[in-house]
């Protein structure tokens, strides 16, 4: 029998996702980032156990999705063998820029390595390896069609684009320094302040769903790697912290519309449920009624509580799923079962004992 899952592990704040696919005995994984450097320890008797995945993408360089590959890289045996890496560092980023049409080129930021290359270089895993320029992005030419992997995973890259990548270059040093990757950074800086993100006090999903979507415009979750993976007619979108407009404009190029909406048995909602990374406009051309979110909530409060009336707004008759990893106030607030059954959908949290990990069957 087939199996097609996405779990959510305990990541923080931040994403450690793996997509299973294939017949038992034969199962095969991607791994989707690695959450914060505390989140790795529990994490690594799993990846012992899976062995070796067929991809492991690192989607940006925020902390909350890549420290905990920097603590992966610190101990010289590695618990897993990944056959293909993604990753855009700073030499994809020049190459990205190089390719521009001159006057959208970016100006330079500074040069400085950072931990987790030096890590996959001392790994021997193929880095970007499908790709000629060796750059994750939808503007190189293998990011034109679906990718496919062992096993019968195909994947279509959304983002980033050349210019997203680009645009981290002169702010790179600044966000190595911020996400404490830079090989100088001997102890971790202390956490980010919080994004003036603002407790709303009840819920009313009428008033919140008519709020402004103010696009996110943070450097590097515009560099994010987001990808629709797809196995036996299922198909689920990988959003990391990507961008709405970047996503939304892939969709579009593969067919999506308001008329043809784009079938997806799940969205791994980006940012974490953040109200400026899913837009109304791509809610619209998205045919889904499951969406799952990885956050404790903590630094950030994710999810917003806009996004999710965004959701619920934007398709009220349909019956729809609210994927939780952790049961925390910006996520239990939406348990409540009056608003449930006024705005059609339920939710799923992880099982007790359990608390930052689900499992998604995407072939139910
Ligand atoms: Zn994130």
């Amino acid at each position: 029998m087939a199996t097609f899952t996405l779990t959510l592990h305990p990541a923080s704040e931040g994403d450690a996702l793996i997509l299973t696919w294939g017949k038992a005995p034969a199962l095969r994984h991607a791994l989707v980032d690695l959450g914060r450097g505390g989140d790795y320890k529990p994490l690594k008797p799993l990846l012992q156990g899976l062995g070796e995945v067929e991809l492991f993408a690192l989607s940006h360089i925020d902390a909350d999705h890549i420290e905990g590959a920097v603590s992966l890289f610190k101990a010289p045996d590695l618990p897993f063998k990944a056959r293909e890496v993604w990753f855009n560092a700073r030499a994809q980023l020049l190459a990205a820029n190089a390719r521009l049409a001159p006057e959208q080129r970016v100006p330079l930021g500074s040069k400085q390595a950072e931990k987790v290359s030096e890590g996959l270089a001392a790994s021997g895993w193929p880095l970007n390896s499908r790709f000629a320029s060796r750059v994750v992005s939808v503007d190189s030419p293998e990011g034109a069609a679906p990718l496919t992997f062992a096993g019968g995973l195909q994947l279509t890259l959304l983002s980033p684009t050349d210019q997203s990548l680009a645009n981290l270059l002169p702010v790179w040093l600044k966000e190595l320094i911020r996400a404490g990757l830079r090989l100088e950074d001997l102890v971790a800086p202390p956490p980010p302040p919080a994004d003036g993100h603002v407790h709303l006090g009840g819920l009313d999903v009428e008033a919140l769903a008519a709020m402004d979507f103010k696009p996110d415009q943070t450097k590097p979750n515009g560099s994010s790697i987001a990808f629709i993976a797809q196995y036996n007619g299922a198909r689920v979108l990988m959003a990391a912290d990507a961008y709405s407009d970047i996503v939304e404009a892939s969709l579009r190029r593969l067919g999506a519309s308001e008329t043809q909406r784009y079938r997806l048995a799940c969205l791994k909602v980006a940012h974490h449920g953040s109200q400026g990374n899913t837009s109304p406009g791509l809610l619209g051309i998205i045919d889904c009624t499951c969406f799952a979110f990885s956050t404790d909530g903590s630094r950030h409060g994710h999810p917003d509580p806009q996004l999710i009336a965004r959701i619920l707004k934007a398709d009220p008759q349909r019956p729809k799923t609210l994927v939780f990893n952790f049961r925390q106030p910006q996520t239990l607030c939406w348990n409540v079962p009056a608003l449930m059954q006024k705005w059609n959908y339920r939710c799923v949290f992880p099982t007790v004992g359990q608390e930052g990990r689900v499992a998604l069957d995407l072939l139910a």
